[in-house]
């Protein structure tokens, strides 16, 4: 039976432009002044946070530069420092839990709490307590919005519902009616491909969708995920999903400077270094690479490779180096071009559980599972040595950074890379 709670039971607590005001936090001379977090430094490249004062003029996360300066004309752009922005991530979490239990960090920049007894009593008390030790600990520009609810859903929203420095308390009989002031695609989990299917189904607004009951919700969603955000929005404590990782997988944009062969092909070593020493820490091993290359004349390739299952570095570049003259000669079949990269992604899938190569037995001669042992043994030891003096202490062939001026771990939402990512 699934529990309704009567009173909040959660906190959400959402950083305001978390890299911009990181920053700003960093350099005083940024503050109170439009700014653009970008990937790489790069008149192609785009926005990845804005400052506050950058939002007032329209530039988003994904504005392009170009666009960003027109709509912003005294703009400034700084670098991304991923490495210092996971640092703090986990100085802020550390000061968080002094006052609050914190149930998960829901992306970099993001986590959401569950409150004991006396908590739920005095959600402001407790606010105030968290602004303070953040205030003094990581200081006053870092700043972040709190949102008060039944369950993680509702905090979540609630925590959007009033940045930057939003404080919002969400009781369970107070919610609903704050909820139908929104857009349906404000609301997590609705992004514009569900809000097609929801305008298909007849529902325009968020009224409308809790009227709905959980079966109707439950087909159109067509899975039982429907039902989940039925009970969710209903304010029932439904935890979210949690699901295991199926893949590593890294992906990078080039700077036009090194778009050519050369350099794209470097890049994917060294993306497929780094997820393989992501699938080691984690004890797994997968059984399958896949390469994808996109060209800037928009056309794609893609090509896979199987082998049993494995961790070490060798196996995976080997993989590469085979897709890679595969894509190459393909692109020679159909152009007369040089062909010019946009962007390169690796994945590592088909993954298992157990740390140790499976299926050797009967597949290899001695030979071959003596030849795998030594490349195992070798990527153990070279992980030591990197975790040690930093990625550019060893590799196997050349380690040219790509240009951009970064070529650290890159964040993803949802993903906090550990410290040894970068
Ligand atoms: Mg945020």
């Amino acid at each position: 039976m699934l529990h309704k709670p009567t009173e909040i039971e959660r906190l959400y607590i959402d950083f305001d432009c978390f890299f911009a005001s990181v920053e700003q936090q960093l350099q005083p001379t940024l503050r109170g002044r439009p700014i653009g977090v970008l990937p790489f430094m790069s008149d192609y490249s785009c926005v990845i946070a804005p400052s506050r004062e950058a939002k007032q003029y329209g530039v988003k996360t994904g504005t392009r530069v170009k666009e960003a300066r027109e709509l912003c004309p005294d703009i400034q752009f700084v670098p991304a420092q991923h490495d210092i922005y996971v640092k703090l991530h986990h100085r802020i979490y550390a000061s968080i839990e002094r006052c609050v239990h914190i149930d998960q960090a829901c992306s970099i920049d993001e986590v959401v709490c569950s409150l004991m007894a006396n908590e739920r009593q005095k959600p402001f008390a407790l606010a105030r307590e968290i602004k303070q030790i953040l205030a003094k600990e990581i200081g006053r520009y870092v700043t972040c919005s709190l949102g008060f609810a039944p369950n993680q859903l509702l905090a979540k929203i609630a925590s959007e519902v009033n940045k930057p420095e939003g404080l919002v308390v969400w009781q369970p009989d107070y919610y609903p009616e704050q909820l139908f002031k929104l857009e349906l695609c404000d609301i997590p989990g609705i992004g514009s491909s569900m809000e097609y299917r929801l305008y298909k189904a007849g529902i325009f607004s968020v009224e409308k969708l809790w009227h709905m009951n959980a079966e109707t919700l439950r087909k159109i969603w067509g899975s039982v995920e429907g039902e989940r955000f039925w009970y969710s929005l209903h304010g029932y404590a439904v935890e979210p999903l949690i699901t295991s990782r199926c893949m590593y997988s890294h992906s990078r944009i080039l700077s036009p400077e090194s778009r050519d062969i050369y350099h794209a092909r470097n890049c994917a070593r060294l993306l497929t270094v780094k997820a393989a020493r992501r699938l080691r820490r984690a004890k797994r091993t997968a059984a399958a690479f896949g390469l994808s290359i996109r060209f800037q004349s928009r056309e794609k390739w893609k090509g896979k490779a199987r082998f049993t299952h494995v961790s070490d570095d060798h196996t995976f570049l080997t993989a590469l180096t085979n897709l890679w003259q595969r894509a190459v000669i393909e692109w020679y079949r159909d152009n007369e071009k040089k062909p010019r990269i946009k962007q390169v992604s690796v994945t590592l899938f088909h993954l298992n559980n157990p740390p140790l190569p499976q299926g050797n037995l009967f597949r290899d001669l001695l030979e071959e599972a003596s030849e795998q042992k030594k490349w195992n043994q070798l990527a153990k030891t070279m992980d030591t040595i990197v975790y040690k003096y930093g990625s550019k202490a060893i590799s196997l062939g050349v380690w040219e950074e790509p240009s951009g001026g970064y070529a650290g771990a890159k964040i993803a939402f949802g993903r906090i890379p550990n410290m040894a990512d970068f």
